[in-house]
């Protein structure tokens, strides 16, 4: 049946894009994103491949592929994952059609993305040169300004003395932020609020970012105050067409990290709404965009949004916007490596309708009172909230599972949906009261502390919302 039905769809709609389906995949990742691949896969009817390293021999994702290859014997935990020729080696011995990065790891690679399609595999992505052109601050930057998206203002390119973040002080005024050129996630930031302070500061952070990331080149941008930071997600085909899934408040940060995640932003003006998508869209067409991405922005109390950057790959939260909007990510990224064009896919721009609220909670195996510290060790007893509009993502939820201290503290992201978000926030709180983890400690009660925060509720946190409310860690 299928075969005979992908000959009438051929026959009747291919006419540009060149289709060739995808039989085999292997997910370049670990954890629940790995696990979130296989799914798409399986359901697609597309054999799953794992790879995972020494320390992971024992870990949930390599039981969900149909098969698994261990990775970079003798080497340290995170490195086993970055090992390019190897990976493709086993893409190579094991009649693989596609790469999937996932998130974190190779994903933003563009060497890696090249190295794939060099060896006659597809990589499930953008292309390379706009992984690379994304990657690149200066370059993403340029890419906005050429599409009319305003942005933040800041240094032309990376900075190393604090001769030259004093020019760009007196130049623009404080407070500004200090981020690590080649920083990520969150990390090696600082913001400055006093000019006598620009110096230590810059040569502080500049040093850090050179024991961190092997570089101590730094970005200076004007620091916006009380920002929200909501973020556009689109698909692209290709062929050129553009359609955005709409957007996510990601607002609620510990230390510039997203925590909980809200699809679609609430209380968010229908005018600048409009705006930023457009933005967005205008962007991903200007550079060629195709697969999934995200264009973030921080958008101020006035309302002005303003670019920071550009996510080339699927991210932690795209679990909300699939629930508002019914469409699965995943499956389509795949689709579109395979060269099936957005409308084929039904995905017009009308077709796309969010439906009531979502929320993204990261259950991570931190301790609140303990500033965060991760824990490790035994999961001795674990119940999860379920029901209805509850969905689970993780991939070592489960009694008897390890939790192993070499990698990120992912436990399981926990999603909600309702029509509206008090009902989401109260289908969420009682999700997260029904869990029940022994054996290692969980950030459930500051999760739960964030819910019942009427802030929270009202749909109106900025960025500093957490760390302005103290007794949330309690
Ligand atoms: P990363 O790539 O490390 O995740 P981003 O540039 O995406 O870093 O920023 C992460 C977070 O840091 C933002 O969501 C925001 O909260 C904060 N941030 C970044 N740049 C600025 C800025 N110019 N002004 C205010 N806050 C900022």
């Amino acid at each position: 049946i299928f075969k005979k039905s992908l000959k009438i769809y051929n026959k009747n709609f291919r006419t540009y894009a060149e289709y060739k389906p995808i039989r085999s995949i292997l997910v370049a990742n670990r954890g629940e994103i790995a696990i979130r691949v296989f799914r798409a896969c399986t359901e697609l009817g597309i054999r799953s491949v794992a790879i995972y390293s020494e320390q992971d021999k024992m870990q949930m994702h390599r039981q969900k592929a149909d098969e698994s290859y261990m990775v970079g014997r003798g080497l340290p935990p995170v490195q086993a994952y970055l090992s390019i020729p190897e990976i493709i080696k086993i893409a190579k011995e094991n009649d693989i059609d596609a790469i999937h990065p996932g998130y974190g790891f190779l994903s933003e690679r563009a060497d890696f993305a090249q190295a794939v399609i060099d060896s006659g595999i597809r990589f499930i992505g953008p292309d390379p040169d706009v992984v690379h052109r994304m990657g690149d601050k200066v370059a993403a930057r340029e890419a906005a300004i050429a599409s009319n998206v305003q942005i933040v203002p800041g240094t032309d390119g990376p900075v190393t003395t604090s001769d030259e973040a004093m020019e760009f002080c007196s130049k623009h005024g404080l407070p500004v932020i200090f981020k690590a050129a080649y920083g990520g996630g969150g990390r090696g930031m600082r913001v400055v609020r006093k000019m006598q302070e620009v110096r230590e500061m810059f040569d502080r952070a500049s040093s850090e970012a050179k024991f961190a990331f092997g570089n101590g080149a730094m970005f200076i941008e004007k620091f916006i105050e009380r920002p929200r930071h909501i973020e556009v997600q689109l698909l692209g085909d290709k062929v050129g067409n553009v359609v955005h899934l709409y957007e996510r408040d990601c607002s609620v940060q510990r230390r510039h990290q997203k925590v909980v995640e809200i699809a679609p932003a609430p209380s968010l003006d229908t005018n600048i709404r409009k705006k930023m998508t457009d933005c967005a869209v205008k962007l991903a067409k200007h550079v060629k965009y195709s697969n999934a991405g995200t264009v973030e922005f921080l958008v101020d109390e006035e309302g002005n949004f303003y670019f920071i950057e550009v996510n080339a790959r699927l991210q932690v939260e795209h679990t909300v916007t699939e629930e508002i909007t019914g469409i699965d990510l995943v499956q389509s990224q795949i689709r579109i490596a395979e060269g099936l064009t957005l409308p084929e896919l039904g995905m017009t721009q009308d077709k796309i309708v969010p439906r009531g609220y979502a929320i993204q909670c990261r259950i991570t195996t931190e301790d609140p009172s303990k500033q965060f510290q991760p824990d490790s060790g035994r999961i001795e007893v674990f119940r999860s909230g379920e029901g209805m509009g509850i969905r689970l993502d993780g991939a070592s939820a489960y009694a008897g599972a390890t939790i192993s201290p070499y990698y990120d503290s992912l436990l399981v992201k926990v999603i909600a949906h309702a029509a509206d978000l008090p009902s989401c926030c109260s289908k969420m709180n009682r999700a997260l009261r029904e869990f029940r983890v022994r054996g290692v400690k969980t950030n459930i009660p500051f999760l739960l502390n964030v819910l019942e925060d009427q802030k929270f509720v009202n749909g109106i946190v900025d960025t500093s919302f957490i760390d302005e409310n103290p007794q949330l860690f309690q």
